[in-house]
């Protein structure tokens, strides 16, 4: 199935004409089962991990002092060439783990895109390109950004003042090597981050035209924070043999968290998450499952006077970015969103994140609740369950109980799968850049 497909589309590491991969380690993936730190992770230095100095200069201006465990595991094997899939919790580090050791290996080389990121969202795209020029600045590398709902032209003005590394949206990315405004040729390490959504139905097609543009000899690395049963043997296929490393256990939520469940009617759930606002007095994160819904409830609470505003996938890139900005900032406490939050985004000091919709999959709920108790800080989680809503709250409370559940998500058009065989047999034709929650008009 995959294999056929994925190799006349060019799968990493099988490309077409000659496979020649990157130095693999195939030695047993390193899994460490979450507990205290033994001494030896604590007194880890960046130092010690064997990054460049303009790199170590950078970190220094992120405000980091140590690495995190999965920066610890990671940039020593990304450093070393090797291929590598890296799992670890909401808000533990990866955009470093990866993104430090990829600018350590372009420093000092030839100018021209040579890194490549691909991920799902624009608001995601912004902040890991954010980061990567904090930690970029003293290298000389220039990091620029590919994703829609923006003029192409700003962003090819922006690839001619320099590029050496891209942070891109797929259908964007696109949409950019159509018009042959950037070449992939001289890519030589590529990310896919939030790996499970961009292996999933609605971008593989995309992620496989991506691929195909790039040189077969380059080093492959997949990050995620979940990385459902059901994409394991997609991941494995997408890039066999390569190194692991996994913090904890399988989408495993960030221990910083603390999980409570509401028994709330449809009926009554925008009174209970009025009356839970009005309480609050720090930055809450309230999650819907449709752009409508979400739409309408950030109207509502902003005709109640509270400091709201909501964000989804109807509304243009600027207005996302203004409405992320101002909820940065604290002008907006309250933001009502759907799952184009869900995913990556780092927002300072969020104390509460609440789904009024319970979310679809388990690793949805894995990652909304992901944008709070990020880098070592507590967060709460409160989920309203109303009685049809039960069977997938039986499911997080499970899997948060530590047992090993499978993702199910039952609703249609929703739920991981590969298009049986290339790309289009399916017979259905996922929207651009959507995707199952696209396709069901979630987001
Ligand atoms: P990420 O999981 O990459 O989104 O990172 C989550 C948050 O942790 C971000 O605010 C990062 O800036 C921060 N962070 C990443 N690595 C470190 C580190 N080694 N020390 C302190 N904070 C970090």
């Amino acid at each position: 199935m995959l294999s056929a497909g994925g190799d006349q589309v060019g799968r990493p590491g099988t490309g077409r004409g000659g496979h020649q991969r990157r130095q693999t380690s195939r030695t047993q993936p390193s899994v460490r089962e979450p507990g205290p730190l033994p001494a030896t992770f604590i007194s880890v230095s960046f130092e010690s991990l064997g990054l460049k100095k303009p790199i170590l200069k950078g970190v220094r201006d992120a405000g980091y002092e140590q690495p995190t465990e999965i920066q610890q595991h990671a940039i020593p094997k990304v450093l070393a060439g090797e291929e590598l899939i890296g799992l670890g919790q909401t808000g533990s580090g990866k955009t470093a783990a990866f993104g430090l050791p990829m600018l350590d290996r372009l420093c000092g080389g030839e100018p021209g895109l040579r890194g490549l990121i691909i991920v799902p969202t624009r608001e995601l795209c912004v902040q890991v390109a954010e980061n990567l020029r904090i930690y970029a600045q003293h290298a000389g590398l220039h990091v620029c950004t590919a994703f829609g709902g923006i003029d192409l032209s700003i962003q090819e003005s922006a690839f001619k003042r320099g590029l050496d590394v891209l942070v891109a949206c797929p259908g964007r990315l696109i949409d950019h090597l159509e018009r042959r405004n950037i070449s992939l040729e001289k890519v030589e390490m590529v990310v896919l981050d939030e790996a499970d959504r961009m292996l999933d139905m609605g971008f593989m097609p995309q992620i496989r035209r991506v691929f195909l543009r790039m040189p077969d000899e380059r080093q492959n690395l997949l990050f995620s924070a979940t990385l459902p049963k059901e994409v394991e043997a997609l991941v494995e296929d997408f890039l066999p043999g390569a190194e692991r490393v996994q913090i904890g256990r399988r989408s495993e939520s960030a221990k910083t968290i603390t999980h409570r469940f509401a028994a709330v009617s449809v009926s009554d759930k925008q009174d209970a998450l009025e009356r839970l606002l009005r309480r609050e007095d720090g930055k809450v994160l309230v999650f819907c499952n449709k752009k409508v819904g979400c739409e309408k409830l950030g109207n509502m609470l902003k005709r109640a006077g509270l400091p709201a505003d909501s964000i989804h996938g109807d509304k243009s890139a600027e207005a996302r970015h203004a409405c992320l900005g101002a909820f940065s900032r604290g002008r907006t406490r309250f933001l009502i969103a759907t799952d184009v939050a869900g995913r990556g985004i780092d927002v300072d000091d969020v104390e509460l994140v609440v789904n009024y919709d319970f979310p679809l999959a388990l690793e949805d709920y894995v990652h909304r609740s992901g944008r709070t108790g990020r880098a070592g800080k507590t967060g709460r989680a409160i989920s309203f369950v109303a009685p049809s809503e039960k069977k997938l709250y039986e499911v997080v409370k499970a899997h948060l109980s530590g047992k090993e559940v499978s993702s199910a998500p039952s609703a249609p058009g929703r739920g991981y799968g590969m298009p049986k065989g290339r790309a289009g047999k399916t017979g259905r034709k996922p929207r651009r850049g959507g995707g199952r929650r696209a396709a069901a008009g979630a987001v």
